[in-house]
């Protein structure tokens, strides 16, 4: 997993989204394509954004061309996530197909409750 340029800080990541980084590379690998990050808390989001607090990140989808490939790799990543931290994530394919297409990735409910109560990540 790699940065996108010198605008992405994958530093600013918490802990409970930078583990996820082998299984992304490894999606990524099984499609032959690099998993690039194009935002964790830069750019601009939703006013609360999971983002601004480095438990979100944005994931580049453009590299692996026309769409149907782009949702293979997105069910391949959500359902890698799901069966390693069931509930723990919400892995969502935005605007397939379109200039903006990305797989945003963000802790779920669960473990921000889990996060705010001071849980450490298994
Ligand atoms: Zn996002």
């Amino acid at each position: 997993m790699r940065a996108k340029n010198d605008s992405v800080d994958l530093d600013a990541l918490c802990p409970e989204l930078s583990r996820l980084a082998p299984l992304i590379d490894c999606c990524y690998s099984a499609f032959e394509c690099l998993a690039i990050v194009t935002a964790t808390t830069n750019g601009h989001h939703m006013k609360g954004s999971l983002h601004y607090r480095g438990l979100a990140m944005d994931l580049r989808v453009k590299n692996l061309g026309a769409v149907p490939r782009q949702r293979s790799l997105h069910s391949c990543l959500k359902r890698n996530i799901d069966a390693m931290y069931p509930g723990l994530y919400d892995t969502l394919l935005e605007d397939p197909g379109g200039e903006h297409a990305h797989i945003h990735c963000e802790a779920s409910p669960t473990l921000l409750a889990q996060i705010d109560h001071g849980v450490v990540p298994a």
